[in-house]
């Protein structure tokens, strides 16, 4: 049946509840009973405690919005992008068609490249940031928040990330200390920077058509694609770092499940030195951080 059907403004907020998650629970999503859940809040505007506590109020005129989200996540459309918002490092951001869904993963490296600039005791200095391929920003604007002295460059090759991401800066109180390009990687840009930071697109081309349909389908191609072996754009940021980090600088990069080795060996050849890999909450190695060799 269509969902607006099943879905109409005599509909109660428990019924509709119940009825969104059995749709999602046959569609096989994941997480039935919780994308039901936010959407319900989103759509009717009202907190999950709101539904809770009042299940038996009509949803009235928000039943169109409503049924309108459901049939969007039947497509797989991921609940963040239907919400346009997702939150990442405890900051909201705004989303959009041209950014990947901040992925929790990529907390690793927010959470490895804030630590060694305290081992250093540089937490507090006045360091340059740069993010390559920023997206949202999320990366470069959860260091900022945490960096307070800090100033950052963010660049995407689409000029709608980069006004997103923009957007995110002001949103979250960093904007006077981020400014965003777009650009092919960082030719636009000066050295020195303390700290390059990057979630590239790390997807071999022919694996894209096996990710999940919630990915393959919703986020951007260019943001996932990283050529044949998906190692594609390491050699650009090799080469970007190694040209813009002051000697002892940092570059600290987001890598796919079994690229690690692959990754430091590359950077290695590029003259960034004692690479690591730190490995995500679920155990993968996920980020590695190299150093800029001090000659
Ligand atoms: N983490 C994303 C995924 O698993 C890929 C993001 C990327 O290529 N940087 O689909």
């Amino acid at each position: 049946l269509p969902v607006d059907q099943w879905i109409t403004p005599a509909t109660t907020r428990g019924e509709a509840r119940r009825l969104v998650a059995d749709a999602f629970a046959a569609a096989r999503l994941d997480t039935p009973a919780l994308d039901a859940r936010v959407l319900l809040c989103k759509a009717l505007d009202i907190a999950a405690i709101d539904l809770a506590t009042e299940p038996d109020v009509a949803i009235g005129p928000a039943a169109a919005a409503l049924a309108d989200m459901v049939a969007r996540r039947l497509r797989r459309e991921p609940v963040a992008r239907i919400c346009g918002r997702q939150e990442f490092w405890g900051l909201p951001f705004t989303l959009s068609a041209a950014t990947l869904v901040p992925r929790p993963d990529t907390e690793t490296l927010v959470e490895a490249a804030l630590k060694a600039m305290r081992d250093e005791g540089r937490a507090g200095s006045r360091l340059r940031i740069l993010d390559l391929g920023t997206g949202s920003g999320c990366i470069l604007i959860a260091l900022l928040s945490e960096l307070p002295a800090a100033t950052g460059v963010g660049i995407d090759l689409s000029p709608e990330a980069a006004r997103m991401a923009r957007d995110n800066a002001a949103m979250n109180g960093v904007g006077e200390r981020a400014s965003f390009l777009v650009g092919d990687w960082a030719a636009a840009v000066k050295a020195p920077f303390d700290l390059i930071v990057s979630n590239p697109p790390y997807i071999g081309t022919g694996d894209i058509e096996a990710l999940a349909p919630d990915v393959k389908l919703y986020d951007p191609r260019l943001a996932l694609d990283g050529g044949p072996d998906g190692l594609a754009a390491y050699w650009r940021v090799g080469a970007e770092a190694w040209r813009l980090l002051r000697p002892g600088g940092h570059l600290f990069v987001e890598v796919g499940a079994g690229q690690a080795g692959d990754v430091g060996r590359l950077f290695a050849q590029h003259g960034l030195e004692d690479w690591v890999a730190i490995r995500d909450l679920a155990g993968i190695e996920r980020v590695i951080h190299a150093t800029h060799r001090h000659d």
